[in-house]
């Protein structure tokens, strides 16, 4: 009995052991088997920017952008036997790896070098790049050539740089930037608007960069110049919102809102539309002297005056007049007032029927309320060449030339441009300098 008892139980212990074996092998297998297909859908990971490795100038942040479920990210960068750890740790948030490259730092030198990213995953997974990169430290060398000195609130600049070892420049006018254009070798130059309410400290820089990202930037001495604009009180009568402002909007609505929506809203839009046109402009001068009054008109409005909005003896709307407005008899021949590229003919909002054209460097003229445009976009018109006729088409009151002066899209003060001393002095002779 006990020898029977004493089998039996050695037999169950055999079973049992076996089974959990088999449980063992087989949730073993289960397991490889889950892993293998997650890694499947998942993948290897992935390093987005690797490209933004190959130029390290004397300083940059970077922050590599990894795709796929990273464990640790380890970046080394090796020159010539020497190893400098940028980075041994798990990304942030499983998704970006920050490094912060200054070569002085690093004691390495201009020249070539590697670099490794390894990244690790999943379990024993592991996945490394290899990078040959190219250390360049040298920043541009920048000279200003010649810049416009004075500029009034509205007005126009003009500024020429020669850039030595360098890619390229742009200019820094407070928080805007304006393309540099090339003019030769290494020599840049382009316009710039000063807007209606730029703070007369706002400071001017000139930026010129190289392939790998080093910079050197220079102020510019240029003084920006307050200016008191005119003040406009103009009432709006009923007809008016019912025969001018309700027929361009082409619906009904309270004429105050009416109003509102054509000289605030519209107005905002064309700003934009504005700005998407005029950054589009030829590398080359265009304009041949000053540009040229609508002929035998008279200056109806200047440009900046205020305009405050009047209806039934309350304010309710402002504006600012952004261009010239030139009366002559109606339907008058509309000149190019310079010579360019048509770059726009349509209809925009408050400008009604429009034509605008490129002179270069972010130069453009703009011409508004039109009928019987004779032009086409991409055409090349001659200073003086008829390009359509006045009218009163978009928010005008009656037959008259709005005439607008953009730089990189801005509308500056057209007053500078009619004149030819200042074009020469500001502008031309900047640009002719060396
Ligand atoms: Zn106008």
């Amino acid at each position: 009995m006990k020898y029977k008892k004493y089998k039996l139980e050695r037999r169950e212990k055999k079973r049992i052991k076996r089974r959990l074996l088999r449980f063992l092998f087989f949730s073993g297998v289960l397991g490889i088997a889950v892993y293998m297909i997650f890694s499947l859908i998942v993948g290897k990971p992935q390093v987005e920017n690797l490209r933004d490795l190959t130029m390290i100038p004397a300083q940059k942040d970077i922050t590599l952008r990894l795709k796929g479920d990273v464990k640790r990210a380890t970046v080394k960068i090796i020159q010539e036997g020497k190893e400098f750890i940028l980075y041994d740790a798990p990304p942030i948030q499983g998704k970006a790896v920050p490094l912060d490259l200054v070569v002085k730092n690093m004691g390495l030198k201009d020249g070539k070098a590697q670099v490794f990213i390894t990244l690790r995953y999943g379990l024993f997974g592991k996945k490394t790049y290899h990078i040959d990169a190219w250390i360049a430290t040298t920043p541009p060398k920048l000279e200003v050539v010649s810049y416009t000195r004075y500029i009034p609130q509205g007005g126009t600049g003009a500024v020429k740089v020669r850039v030595k070892d360098g890619y390229g420049a742009y200019l820094e006018v407070g928080q805007e930037r304006y393309p540099m254009y090339s003019i030769g070798k290494e020599e840049y130059f382009t316009l710039y608007p000063v807007k209606v309410d730029q703070d007369p400290a706002t400071t001017i820089k000139v930026v010129a960069y190289d392939l790998a990202g080093n910079s050197t930037t220079l102020l510019l001495k240029t003084q920006i110049k307050k200016v008191e604009f005119k003040i406009d009180r103009i009432k709006l009568s009923e007809e008016f919102i019912r025969k001018v402002i309700i027929p361009l909007l082409g619906r009904d609505m309270p004429p105050v809102d009416a109003f509102k929506e054509v000289n605030e809203n519209w107005r905002k839009t064309d700003v934009e539309n504005l700005k998407k046109i005029g950054s589009n402009s030829i590398a080359k001068k265009m304009w041949e002297g000053n540009f040229l009054q609508l002929p035998g008109s008279k200056v109806v409005s200047t440009f900046g005056d205020i305009r405050y909005y009047y209806y039934q003896g309350k304010e309710v709307s402002t504006s600012r007049h952004m261009g010239y407005d030139f009366a002559s008899v109606e339907n008058a021949p509309v000149p190019a007032s310079n010579s360019g590229v048509v770059v726009f003919t349509g209809n925009m909002g408050i400008y009604g029927k429009m034509v605008i054209i490129d002179h270069g460097f972010g130069l453009m003229s703009l011409y508004g309320h039109l009928s019987q445009i004779k032009v086409k976009k991409g055409q090349f018109v001659k200073k003086g060449e008829v390009i359509a006729s006045t009218d009163s088409t978009g928010l005008a009151l009656g037959d008259h030339l709005h005439f607008g002066i953009m730089i990189h899209g801005i509308e500056v003060n057209p007053k500078e441009w009619l004149d030819a001393k200042w074009l020469r002095t500001n502008i031309n002779r900047v640009l002719e300098e060396n």
